[in-house]
């Protein structure tokens, strides 16, 4: 990715990053690249989620499938077509945070980062981004930049910019989108199925019968085993369990100390956006 003179940049980064990164020093650095803008989507993440309620609260007459991951929405219409019209028909945090972006901060170029090479199909499908890069392609923009691993000048802000959430920072861990719906009042735990890897989902796929799997209201499907953390473009030097607990440590870490920073995006906020999306056959 070149940066282009003229233009404003707005990176919107995915909250997995922590699993590989550290915080908040990934936010001078990205800052240090380049960008003016630095936001994390979990406030994309609850919007997400505050649509997905109120779908799964009005329409019971078929068994949702969750469509935040490409890759399970690129298996169904690519093999499962039938399955189309039961991916919940709202964007993915990413979706949603760029349509946010587009209302708060006009006129910047917007760039996805997060750990999934088919997020750059879903780009293409929504066109909603204008870039998406992997953590991957992260580190060789640092190298390219000769960017450290620590900065400490304070001439950058060290926090991200707003609007963001905390609670939805485990999105990227399997189970996470279902954990933090709030569902209570309109499902039991027992309607919500949460799987991932991509055997489960096939399995899943090869059992629904006219237009229901088993007795579920919700699948809570993400195709990478664990979830967004153990993704195709994430730098795997910490196992597995130890970047859930990276996820897991900031989630708490933010609930504690970065709740009220002027920065908590509200409903309010997202007046006016349709977050809706449709899901064509290929
Ligand atoms: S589970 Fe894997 S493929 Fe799906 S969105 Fe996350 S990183 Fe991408």
């Amino acid at each position: 990715m070149e940066f282009l003179k003229g233009e404003k940049y707005l990176c919107m980064l995915a909250p997995s990053f922590v699993s590989m990164y550290d915080y908040p020093s990934i936010v001078y650095r990205i800052r240090a690249l380049g960008f003016q803008k630095v936001l994390e989507i979990t406030f994309g993440a609850k919007m997400t989620n505050i649509n997905y309620y109120a779908i799964l609260k009005e329409k019971k007459d078929r068994t949702w499938i969750a469509s935040p991951c490409p890759t399970v929405v690129n298996i169904i219409k690519g093999k499962y077509p039938h399955l189309i019209p039961n991916l919940v028909p709202i964007h993915s945090p990413m979706g949603c945070m760029g349509l946010i972006v587009k209302k708060h901060y006009p006129g910047y170029k917007t760039v996805f980062i997060g750990p999934c090479i088919t997020k750059k199909m879903e780009r293409d499908d929504i066109g909603i981004v204008d870039e998406v890069l992997t953590f991957k392609e992260l580190n060789d923009l640092f190298l390219k930049h000769k960017i450290p691993e620590e900065i400490e000048d304070s001439k950058y802000q060290k926090t991200f910019d707003k609007l963001y959430n905390d609670y939805t920072k485990i999105y990227p861990l399997s189970g996470g989108l279902s954990s933090t719906l709030q569902y209570k009042k309109i499902l039991n735990k027992r309607d919500i199925l949460v799987t991932d890897g991509m055997e489960n989902i096939i399995n899943i796929f090869d059992n629904f019968k006219d237009g229901y799997y088993k007795k579920y209201r919700f699948l809570d499907m993400l195709s990478c085993k664990g979830g967004c953390v153990n993704g195709p473009c994430i730098d795997y030097s910490y196992p597995l369990k130890e970047r859930i607990k990276r996820v897991e440590k900031y989630r708490t870490y933010a609930s504690r100390y970065e709740k009220d920073l002027g920065r908590a995006g509200k409903k309010v906020h997202a007046d006016g956006i349709d977050f809706s999306r449709e899901f064509k056959k290929r």
